[in-house]
């Protein structure tokens, strides 16, 4: 191996190093966390935020403004199209030098990037990770934080395809990190769904352990029975994911998104009917129940990529080679034509979302006729 090279002498130009008369006058307390510090801060009665001149209540939304996370607009920042969608187009970030001013303003604000940042994890499909690694698993992200930074995570948001919902959850849930989450949300999208690569029709189970569609069939069918009777509904089993909500101690509030594209919405709304009736076993008698809580659907325009490789209206294994003309009597079906008409102008399927919410209640039981 080469040596390392050396400077030629009397050419190092390293700056005179700067010192803060005031910080070396401190009391040196290296592991104690600032807001810890028995350190007065300096009242700063000379700044119209501290002498009365701005009120309180303004100087709190100023300092939450200035800690607001916001999307970058630098054009390498920008999410892959097949990941971009909105409210995600970009990473995000809160900038921190306000809390670097001084100690007085640190310890009114020191809270705030914390508190005002989505804590949002992707699970294998999501943008590119950053390159110290491990950083967008919850594992790595936590690990960073001290654990007063950790007490005030009370949200999370999850994007979760179907395999790590019914695979990982319950070790998630497990996670100490999640001590103080207050409201988790989950986020299933068009391509999240089990097998959503060659049009499946779109299934889900919170109830039982490795779920198939015929089961997902058996217990809609088997819920409204019971449900039209008076009688309890299906239950969690143990190693079910819908069992796991349980695990989290300080939750609260749970919101599903379930998103699907055009050609597949009625399927949705079976499902979404059935999601109403989920109550997630939690705690001490109580339950995640549906009702009470707000309800939304929204929709929005996708890109190319959102497409399914089959074509969804007449079924062909790859919409390379849909003909239009897979009805009967051999008329173009107008999906087909439609789907053509939108890939030619680079645009996907419209993509509807319906969100769902759960609070924590009594569990009421249904006793048996
Ligand atoms: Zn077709």
């Amino acid at each position: 191996m080469a040596p390392w090279p050396s400077l030629p002498k009397g050419d190092r130009q390293f700056p005179a190093p700067v010192f803060d008369d005031e910080l070396l006058r401190q009391p040196h307390e290296p592991n104690i966390p600032i807001h810890q510090r028995t350190t007065p801060p300096n009242p700063q009665k000379d700044s119209p935020l501290f002498n009365g001149l701005i009120p309180p209540e303004i100087r709190n939304e100023i300092f939450s403004y200035a800690l607001t996370e916001t999307t970058s607009t630098d054009p390498s920042a920008l999410y892959p199209e097949h990941i971009s969608r909105p409210d995600y187009t970009a990473s995000t970030s809160i900038c921190t030098a306000l809390l670097q001013t001084c100690r007085l303003i640190y310890l009114e604000t020191y809270r705030l990037p914390a508190l005002n940042r989505e804590h949002v994890f992707w699970h294998e499909r999501g943008p590119p990770s950053p390159a110290d690694s491990y950083i967008d698993v919850e594992e790595g992200y936590f690990s960073r934080m001290p654990s007063w930074q950790l007490d005030l995570v009370t949200e999370i948001h999850l994007f979760t395809q179907m395999y790590w919902l019914e695979q990982s959850f319950e070790d998630f849930c497990r996670r100490s990190f999640n001590a103080k989450v207050e409201k988790l949300k989950i986020t299933i999208r068009r391509g999240d769904w089990w097998w959503n690569e060659s049009n499946e029709p779109l299934f889900i189970h919170p109830k039982i352990d490795s779920p198939g569609f015929d089961e997902m069939v058996d217990s809609i069918r088997y819920d409204r029975a019971a449900a039209r009777a008076g009688k309890p509904l299906q239950s969690f089993e143990d190693g079910s994911w819908g069992s796991a909500f349980k695990l989290l101690p300080s939750l609260k509030e749970l919101e599903i998104e379930f998103e699907t594209s055009d050609d597949k919405s009625e399927e949705l709304e079976n499902i979404v009917d059935w999601a109403k009736t989920w109550k997630f076993p939690m705690k001490e008698g109580t339950v995640l129940s549906t009702e009470g809580c707000e309800e939304e659907n929204w929709s929005w325009e996708s890109t190319v990529s959102y497409w399914s490789e089959n074509c969804p209206y007449c079924g062909v294994s790859s919409r390379a080679t849909c003909d239009f003309t897979q009805v009967p009597g051999g008329e173009a079906n107008p999906g087909c034509v439609e789907m053509r008409a939108r890939m030619a102008r680079g645009e996907g399927p419209t993509l509807h979302v319906r969100s769902l919410g759960w609070k924590v209640v009594e569990d009421v039981k249904v006793e048996d006729l």
